[in-house]
């Protein structure tokens, strides 16, 4: 099966009254969200976007971003969501690399588009979307076709050029119907996503909560005291969160939640054991899950029956999924061997846009190679050892060294430096640099934080600077990331 009937048109038709989304910028019906979408369709169609076409979409509001997000699915344009936490000069190579045709800002990213222009080459088409002519024009679709890309999301790589990671509806679909069978599903589900929706885990929530026709509540950006109250008192029956949101989350919560609420999907790296003893002491259903934006979201979930009898771990393979360990002698479901953890299934992603390297490395056999480390118990439960070494994860933003040591040697007084993962409770992990600096030049560490703030999005700035006559290096020169971790 290719071509399926069009999920909004769908809902409109069958359920045009059931609430669709609930955000800070109001509630919109099924039938609110269709016209809306169908009305900015045909606004796009005018400006010349068409099918198969790139177009950025760069806002803060989850309202205004989930509506262009349908009016391109109607036009069976691409999404290019992009993660307005970073500068211009680090967007406008994804918007170039995938050849965006226009840039869709609102008047709270005025600056920050300016700026993605000014590092783009001049063809690149821009419109603030409230500036968008609304008419009484509609374009809408008869059918999903299930091979086509919907989105591409752009992870960026170990050697600073991102990736776009080619999400279909293939993916979409078959990552709601798995999520359906772990998770469960009544029509009366309230899913609230305080995460960025430019991620694959926010998206994620939107699709599938209009595959299935229920309602998705987005806030405009984390607040524990927010989500707390969401919980209490909307009636949310499942939330996602990074295990750092979970933390303040608890953090401000000391009776049991509701019983309403019935899932809280953790993903984006492993919750700590005390994390997840106190949320279990508060009735909170933790279902802890394992995957990237290449499985678009989970590709192993943890059942909260689960979660102490088995702490962490990242629980089993979706239904759908077959997760194996690639081990010296090949692949392998044996347990306790360690090794790169590879995943095969229809929620993995068609491929990088345009990128035949690294495709070549990454997808091999019809399998995943997912660059973490990993190990199975006796009873198939996946445990993730580490990640590719280098990668720093900071409060569920990927951060890569080899990026900020780029920004750092730009720095007249630098002469080399390397970046390093810190434990840190609230973010999870935080960058630390070691700079070596130039015989006789000076700079403080606030000077070279102040550089890098200037260059790249806050979360990648070095939450110390430690000054070092060398740095740690094996016979043959490389850097010996292990040996300045051991030091942090
Ligand atoms: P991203 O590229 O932003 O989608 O991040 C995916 C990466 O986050 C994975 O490749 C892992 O390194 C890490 N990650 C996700 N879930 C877990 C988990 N449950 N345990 C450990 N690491 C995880
Ligand atoms: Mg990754
Ligand atoms: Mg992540």
């Amino acid at each position: 099966v290719r071509y399926i009937p069009d999920w909004l048109t769908t809902r409109a038709t069958q359920h045009p009254q059931q609430v669709a989304i609930v955000s800070p910028d109001g509630s919109l019906t099924y039938q609110a969200l269709y016209d809306a979408a169908c009305s900015y369709a045909a606004s796009l169609c005018k400006l010349g976007v068409t099918e198969g076409q790139r177009v950025a979409v760069l806002t803060k509001k989850g309202q205004r971003y989930a509506v262009m997000l349908h009016a391109l699915m109607q036009l069976n344009a691409i999404t290019v969501p992009l993660n307005w936490r970073l500068t211009g000069a680090e967007l406008a190579p994804q918007m170039e690399d995938c050849g965006c045709v226009l840039l869709l800002y609102d008047e709270d990213a005025t600056s920050l588009a300016a700026d993605i222009m000014e590092h783009c080459k001049p063809d690149l088409g821009a419109r603030q979307i409230e500036q968008l002519e609304v008419t009484a024009d509609r374009v809408s679709r008869d059918d999903v076709d299930l091979c086509r890309t919907h989105a591409i999301i752009y992870t960026s790589g170990t050697t600073g050029r991102p990736k776009g990671a080619m999400i279909t509806y293939q993916n979409h679909w078959w990552g709601a119907m798995a999520s359906a069978m772990q998770l469960g599903l009544s029509i009366n589900d309230k899913w609230l996503v305080p995460m960025p929706l430019f991620h694959v885990g926010g998206m994620a929530v939107l699709i599938r909560s209009l595959i299935y026709g229920t309602t998705v509540v987005i806030h405009n950006g984390f607040d524990e005291r927010a989500v707390n109250r969401a919980i209490e008192d909307e009636g949310i029956t499942l939330v996602s969160v990074v295990p750092a949101m979970l933390q303040r989350m608890l953090r401000e919560r000391t009776r049991p939640y509701p019983t309403t609420l019935r899932t809280v999907l953790l993903g984006g790296s492993a919750a700590p054991k005390a994390l997840l003893e106190q949320a279990l002491s508060l009735s909170v259903p933790v279902n802890q899950s394992y995957g990237m934006t290449e499985t678009n979201t989970q590709a192993t979930t943890l059942q909260s029956y689960d979660a102490l009898r088995k702490v962490g771990s990242s629980g089993k393979p979706l239904p759908i999924t077959r997760v194996a360990i690639a081990a010296a002698s090949g692949l392998t479901t044996a347990p306790h061997v360690e090794g790169e953890i590879v995943v095969k299934g229809p929620t993995v992603i068609a491929g990088y846009y345009n990128r035949p390297d690294a495709n070549e490395m990454t997808f091999r056999d019809g399998w995943l190679y997912t660059g973490d480390i990993g190990v199975l118990d006796d009873e198939g439960y996946l445990y993730v050892l580490d990640r590719r070494s280098d990668l720093i994860v900071s409060g569920g933003e990927n951060v890569y060294p080899a990026e900020i040591e780029s920004v750092l040697s730009q720095h007249p007084a630098v002469l080399e430096s390397a970046v390093v993962g810190q434990a840190n409770e609230e973010w999870g992990q935080v960058p630390i640099a070691f700079v070596v600096l130039q015989p006789d030049a000076q700079a403080s560490a606030d000077d070279l934080r102040a550089h890098c703030r200037n260059r790249l999005a806050g979360y990648k700035v070095p939450k110390d600077v430690h000054f070092v006559s060398s740095l740690p290096r094996n016979a043959s020169g490389k850097l010996l990331r292990r040996a300045l971790r051991e030091q942090v």
